[in-house]
């Protein structure tokens, strides 16, 4: 935290904030950083630099009225690449102001409903769309390889699909639209909009579904023009793959935990970098939802508290740690003053010296190498 040692809270912080903007939204900062420094305007990110907007912040899948589902956004020279697509992110996507045209990949950290459920949202109605309201090119898109392991569910043969199975099958069955729209002129295949990559562990790495997230270096997963992204896997109960992703460009670099239980490998990742954008749990509120005791159980050893996000951003040594995909997700269970009194508790525990965000729905936070910082 940058207040001064021994100084109570951040009060006169939050203070300064609102006053500094009424515009932007300063009860997510936690920091002393300027209010304008992030916002949920809606405004379009610049062609230029770059930046993370929070999509939705919910954890889990059951939908909410008040959050929408996990998905977040970097936009870097002028190009958005979507991270995980929960329930509403085309809405999301559009009300931060940003454009079909300008989606140039998206990433999937794993195969949950709820980081999926409005993935095939973006082709689908992008194939009947045009112009501004379409994608310009195709896109990239990354996500995890199948796990190998027999589907379960009615009907099925052989192992749960990965990405590229997914969407071909997503393709398959939505089918008839663009059969509709291309027999009237006016639609394409979706699948043309897409160029779809299994993301696959690397083999020297020992993982497997029953070996999920073995302590790992960082693989590399693509490299364009804007970035590098580079990737390892993360312990999230049955689920495998799961990874979190690092992009490092010209003007910064973020890192996305996606869901897991706390592990060295999000350490490995994230170290140094400007932004770890990161799950929160707690358990405590989760404990008055009323679940049965066997969920509550699952979900605490799957997903990381938030009182450890202090300790996970001192050791990793970001500069500033996002707080997103809460558990629970409900204000009314959990307010917004009770997330950011745990993450200032875990922050001064921990002895971290960064910026600590709560995540909200619209949250813009413009990204800057640390170091180069207007101050
Ligand atoms: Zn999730
Ligand atoms: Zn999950």
């Amino acid at each position: 935290m940058c207040e001064p040692p021994g100084e109570p809270t951040s009060r006169r912080t939050m203070l300064g904030a609102m006053t500094a903007s009424a515009a932007a939204v300063a009860l997510p900062l936690l920091g002393t950083e300027p209010a304008a420094a992030a916002t949920n305007t809606g405004s379009a990110p610049s062609g230029t630099g770059l930046s993370v907007t929070l999509l939705g912040t919910n954890g889990g899948p059951p939908p909410l009225a008040t959050r929408y589902g996990i998905s977040s956004a970097l936009t870097v020279n002028g190009r958005t690449y979507v991270i995980d697509c929960g329930r509403g992110a085309v809405t999301q996507y559009l009300r931060a102001g940003l454009s079909m045209p300008s989606l140039a990949g998206i990433f999937l950290t794993h195969l949950h409903a709820d980081h999926i459920v409005d993935y095939y949202s973006f082709p689908l109605l992008a194939a009947g769309a045009s112009g501004a309201q379409g994608f310009q090119n195709p896109i990239e898109v990354y996500g995890p390889g199948s796990a190998g392991i027999a589907s379960t569910v009615t009907g099925a043969s052989g192992p749960v699909p990965g990405t590229v199975e997914m969407t071909r099958l997503a393709g398959q069955a939505y089918a008839a639209s663009p059969t509709f729209f291309m027999a009237e002129h006016a639609g394409i295949d979706p699948a043309t909009l897409l160029h779809v990559h299994d993301v696959l562990p690397p083999s020297g790495a020992g993982a497997s579904a029953t070996n999920s997230a073995p302590t790992m270096a960082p693989f590399t997963v693509m490299e364009n023009d804007d970035m590098k992204v580079t990737a390892v896997l993360v312990p999230h109960g049955a689920v495998f793959p799961a990874y979190a992703y690092r992009f490092d460009t010209d003007h910064g670099s973020v890192v996305f935990s996606g869901d897991t239980a706390p592990t060295p490998n999000i350490i490995t990742l994230a170290a140094h970098a400007d932004v770890l954008v990161h799950e929160a749990l707690y358990p405590a509120g989760l404990a008055t939802l009323g679940l049965p005791q066997a969920l509550i159980d699952h979900i605490t050893s799957t997903h990381t508290d938030v009182a450890q996000l202090g300790r996970i951003a001192a050791e990793s040594d970001v500069g500033t740690l996002v707080a997103t995909h809460f558990g629970p997700g409900q204000q009314t269970v959990v307010p917004d003053a009770t997330w950011r009194r745990l993450l200032r508790d875990s922050a001064r525990r921990a002895g971290f010296g960064g910026r600590m965000v709560l995540g909200a729905d619209l949250l813009r936070l413009p990204v800057q190498r640390r170091g180069s910082r207007r101050s």
